[in-house]
């Protein structure tokens, strides 16, 4: 079905062994979160409607106060700064991106910048870097301190931001107590925490104010689809900026655990956060990945991924496969070095149908399968191609 869609466009269909990634068009979703998709587009409602649903099952889900549905972890932080800087104030998100004379920078750590938090500057915010991560000369063992968190706030600080890893220095909890001794607010981005499903409540739980998830990842939902959960009111300001307001005043009534129009002088204009808007089938989607997500437990979802992976490794018993376990279980296949690494790589863009692997640590030598993102046969058209272009002198 999908391939005969793709045929006629003209679309070479990939296997995609690499993961989530935007650029390789995210996952291959379960018929029941395509079905919930072709449904909700086959119909017309009231976005708040919709909205106000979504903000209690995400709600539900991580133990936030309130939760929006949008279109992408990325789209939640550009939301997520936006609600940092304009709060509850009306000509404050009339004005953004345009920051001039609010609260508008937010405190990140050097080692976690990233190219995402372009999405925070598109708000209007300025990033003020602070940490030193001096584990690069050799003799290092230290990131970002609490004190240089504490000596980056001031009054023109809108939020401190911590990406999520398990690498991430200072610990959350650490920098939780500094930003909320100064009453400024915790962005947190856990675009790529998921699974396990205890995550979606961690962050809140350690006292993050507003964390962002990707759907399109290891939820299992569309590809541009996002949530942003945390504090009533912060979500409160981010749903404001994102949705469609031209409406009357009057006509305006959202359920209040949403949007408590009682906080409210009147309506905002159409915000920043306007081009972040999610689709209503994109919507449905995610809250059918979220229930689907929440059903399966971690120890059967990675059995589930890790089917192809044991087919792939019994089909192929003389290369030298290391199975590598966490969140999202994968295989790794060391060559000799870089060149034999991206001999490999490249021999399989150019295999039909073309396989991506994961080449995040190719410096190394290292190619990574990844299972979440293989269609109906794919493990198959993996082992075919590796028979052919692993290199002799690499097999075990
Ligand atoms: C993937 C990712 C994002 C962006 O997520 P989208 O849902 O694609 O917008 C942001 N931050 C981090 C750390 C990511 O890994």
């Amino acid at each position: 079905m999908n391939e005969s869609l793709y045929g006629r466009l003209g679309v070479p269909v990939i296997v995609n062994a690499k993961g989530a990634a935007t650029r390789l068009s995210g996952g291959v979703l379960h018929p029941e979160v395509t079905a919930a998709m072709a449904e909700a587009s086959a119909a017309c409602v009231d976005m708040i409607d919709l909205h106000a649903v979504a903000a209690a099952e995400i709600a539900a889900a991580t133990g936030a106060e309130n939760g929006l549905a949008t279109s992408g972890a990325a789209a939640s932080l550009l939301l997520a700064a936006a609600a940092c800087m304009a709060g509850l104030d009306l000509a404050a998100m009339a004005r953004l991106p345009d920051a001039r004379g609010l609260k508008r920078e937010i405190v990140a750590i050097r080692s976690q910048r990233n190219d995402y938090d372009h999405a925070l500057r598109g708000a209007g915010a300025r990033l003020v870097e602070v940490g030193l991560p001096d584990r690069f000369a050799g003799a290092g063992i230290r990131d970002a301190e609490p004190w240089e968190l504490e000596a980056a706030i001031g009054p023109n600080t809108a939020a401190v931001l911590w990406v999520a890893s398990a690498r991430a220095r200072p610990p959350l909890e650490e920098v939780v107590a500094v930003a909320h001794r100064h009453d400024v607010p915790v962005i947190v981005d856990a675009a790529a925490e998921l699974p396990p499903a205890a995550k979606l409540r961690t962050f809140i739980a350690a006292g993050a104010d507003l964390v962002a998830f990707s759907g399109g990842k290891g939820l299992g939902g569309p590809q541009a689809s996002g949530i942003l959960c945390g504090r009533r009111d912060l979500v409160m300001s981010a749903a404001l900026q994102m949705l469609d307001l031209d409406l009357r005043w009057g006509d305006f009534d959202p359920p209040p655990s949403f949007i408590d129009k009682a906080l409210l002088p009147g309506l905002p204009r159409n915000g920043v956060g306007r081009p972040c808007k999610a689709d209503k089938g994109a919507i449905a989607g995610l809250l059918t990945a979220l229930r689907r997500f929440l059903a399966e437990s971690d120890e059967a979802r990675t059995a589930r991924w890790q089917a192809p992976l044991d087919h792939i490794r019994e089909e192929l018993p003389d290369l030298p496969f290391t199975p590598v376990r966490g969140g999202i279980p994968r295989l790794a296949l060391q060559l000799a070095d870089f060149e034999a690494a991206d001999r490999l790589y490249r021999a399989l863009l150019a295999h039909r149908p073309v396989i991506h692997l994961d080449h995040s640590e190719m410096e190394a030598g290292r190619l990574y399968i990844a299972p979440n993102c293989l269609a109906e046969g794919d493990a198959e058209r993996i082992v075919e191609a590796l028979r052919i272009l692993w290199p002799r002198e690499a097999r075990r």
